[in-house]
């Protein structure tokens, strides 16, 4: 349930001191120490999961919930004009803290903030290909 080495862990419930702004039975929402924009929020689960790989299908659904009741609070509240969900799985997707968490990012005009992705170019038979290596 617990990881005694893994910070968020401790943060999650409570044995280190966070900006809460959120708690509930199984999760905690946090502001993030580097926050992207202003209100950049963290959604931990309390029960350790190291990703979304090992996250409880039902843990994922209410995760997701909780995304949606705080987007839509965040917003009424900082005035922000719409909002980035991120979640990294493993290092080469740039998850550095191994404890499943969910980033809340308010973007505002202006922000000054680059998440987009780079397009790469691609044939039909090339996306055909990857369709069928996912669904056969
Ligand atoms: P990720 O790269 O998806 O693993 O994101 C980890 C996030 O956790 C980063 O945005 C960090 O700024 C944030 N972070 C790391 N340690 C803390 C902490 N003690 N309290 C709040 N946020 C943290
Ligand atoms: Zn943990």
């Amino acid at each position: 349930m617990v990881d005694n080495n893994c910070i968020f862990c401790k943060i999650a419930n409570g044995e280190i001191p966070s900006k809460t702004i959120y708690e509930d039975e199984e999760f905690r929402v946090i502001l993030d120490l580097a926050p992207a924009t202003k209100g950049h929020a963290l959604i931990l689960p309390k029960a350790h999961a190291k990703n979304l790989y090992e996250l409880p299908e039902e843990t994922a659904g209410k995760a997701m919930k909780l995304a949606k009741k705080m987007v839509i609070t965040m917003t009424e509240k900082l005035g922000c004009d719409g909002f980035n969900l991120l979640q990294n799985n493993n290092e080469v997707a740039g998850q550095t803290v191994f404890h499943f968490h969910m980033h809340l990012i308010p973007r505002y005009e202006n922000d000054n903030q680059h998440l987009e992705m780079k397009p790469t170019e691609v044939t039909q038979d090339e996306l055909e290909a990857v369709r069928k290596q996912i669904t056969e």
